[in-house]
């Protein structure tokens, strides 16, 4: 088995695999990164955007052995859901039914760096800063660094995020084409700082102002202020080409966010200066080419942020394609790889059509009475039937049941729940036998480990 590897993207998913395939499977890493060394980057300290990590993301990281003391004293817990109406009431809404199903805010440069340091650590993962990747040439078995080329001498991974050089050259070697999935709406960055040395807000949730068409959400720091993320339009009414003057800036904030608007420490500079993001998902037909190259985290399936799981996924690719290495020692890369894709690829697009939708639930449905509904009558069901029924956010959020089967059971549990509350049954007025009934005719037992 060939053990030397090489590595293209040091973000999230490259650090990861890169100490995985070193400390379990005895490789070798040579790791190529176009940007510094995030060790050495600043910009983001104290005040970097945060994202949210669940159970998958932790799996992966407990396995990889990164998740220690220190790595659990930078993670925010957010029990659930605050959502801020219009007129500035508050409610709140539990992600689920029990103390441990909560989600965390951390630091999307803090655990960039810790992995750097953790893969450097095993001392078979050698970094490439400044190296940038601009295209594979593998008949000719090139590969080119800021314009330099070399030899491949080893399979390689890409972990380049959504514009992926690697994945590309997969797609032109077998002549597929790669869906990008543009929603057409983009976010923006925001601030809110703390207020004598305090949070402004609960820090132990994920706040989010629904707006329809539109939403803006927060998550805790731990330096206490909050970074929010507006997702809207990029053009037409109600979008970020839509807002051109200060005057313009308040009007929109004093309509449909206005008790955000006071939180928010300096919002022309946030919202004039800071960039606007596409929001881009990725679908690719195939994520290898035979032992040479495989594609995995964003390279391979970018998803919307809006199930807080595209950094889970691809830590979560590294997980299993450690478990397909581990329990299949007499294969070759290229069956490892090939395999790697069988399992894997079905619930990369799964969890794009599960983020896509939950765009509409995060920005509209969890202001309907029905979506309240069916979220209560959900835990209820689960509480009756553990082993039958579980609510989708808590299968994609915290279990590892693959996300393909999250994605089925789900739109077999909403047709129960609407059959059940059709037929007048409420979370008040709950029927065991009926909601028993429908479950035996339409649910499946469901083994699965967390
Ligand atoms: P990336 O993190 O994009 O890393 C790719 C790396 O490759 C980068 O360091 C880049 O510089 C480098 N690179 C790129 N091209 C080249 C090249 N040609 N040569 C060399 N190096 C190269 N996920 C969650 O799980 N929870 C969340 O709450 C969440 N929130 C999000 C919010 C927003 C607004 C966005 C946009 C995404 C969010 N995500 C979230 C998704 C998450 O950021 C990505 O899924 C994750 O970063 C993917 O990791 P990756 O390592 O595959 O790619």
């Amino acid at each position: 088995m060939k053990n030397q590897f090489t590595v293209i993207g040091s973000g999230l998913a490259g650090p990861l695999i890169s100490s995985i395939l070193a400390t379990k499977h005895d490789c070798n890493i040579e790791i190529y990164e176009r940007s510094e060394d995030a060790r050495n980057d600043n910009m983001f300290s104290g005040r970097s955007i945060n994202l949210a990590l669940s159970n998958r993301g932790i799996k992966a990281l407990k396995y990889a052995g990164v998740y220690d003391d220190y790595f659990k004293s930078i993670l925010i817990p957010m029990h659930g859901r605050t959502i801020h109406a219009i007129d500035g009431k508050t409610i709140f809404q539990p992600y689920g039914n029990k103390k441990e199903h909560y989600i965390n805010s951390v630091s999307r440069s803090e655990i960039n760096k810790m992995l750097i340091e953790f893969a450097e650590k095993t001392k078979r993962v050698n970094f490439h800063f400044n190296m940038k990747c601009d295209k594979v040439d593998l008949p000719n078995n090139k590969i080119y660094f800021n314009g330099v080329s070399q030899k491949i001498t080893s399979p390689i991974i890409g972990a380049d995020g959504y514009r992926s050089v690697i994945s590309q050259h997969i797609s032109d070697l077998k002549n597929e084409k790669r869906d990008y999935v543009d929603i057409a709406h983009s976010y923006k960055e925001l601030t809110i700082n703390p207020k004598n040395n305090e949070y402004q807000m609960d820090s132990n949730s994920l706040h989010i102002w629904p707006r329809r068409d539109m939403m803006m959400i927060a998550l805790p720091n731990i330096d206490k202020s909050f970074t929010c993320t507006l997702f809207m339009k990029q053009s037409g009414e109600n979008s970020f080409e839509s807002i051109k003057t200060t005057e313009a800036l308040y009007a929109f904030f004093e309509k449909y966010f206005p008790d955000a608007l006071h939180l928010i420490s300096d919002i022309e500079n946030d919202f004039f200066k800071n960039p606007t993001g596409k929001l881009i998902g990725l679908r690719c037909p195939s994520w290898n080419y035979q032992d040479k190259m495989l594609s995995i985290g964003d390279a391979a399936h970018a998803t919307v942020p809006f199930y807080g799981q595209g950094m889970n996924a691809s830590f979560e690719d590294c997980f299993i394609l450690s478990q397909i290495i581990t329990n299949n020692p007499t294969l070759s890369w290229t069956e490892i790889f090939d395999q790697f894709c069988l399992t894997r690829k079905k619930d990369g697009d799964a969890i794009l059509d599960l983020s896509l939708d939950n765009y509409r639930v995060m920005r509209s449905d969890v202001l309907d009475e029905m979506h309240i509904k069916k979220q209560n009558l959900s835990f209820i069901l689960n509480k009756d039937f553990p082993d039958y029924f579980i609510p989708l956010y808590t299968m994609v959020s915290f279990t590892s049941i693959p996300y393909s089967i999250a994605e089925e059971r789900g739109k077999i549990q909403e047709k129960i729940l609407k059959i059940l509350i059709d037929s007048g049954v409420t979370p008040e007025n709950y029927n065991k036998q009926k909601a028993s009934d429908l479950i035996s005719k339409y649910l499946s037992k469901i083994e699965y480990n967390n």
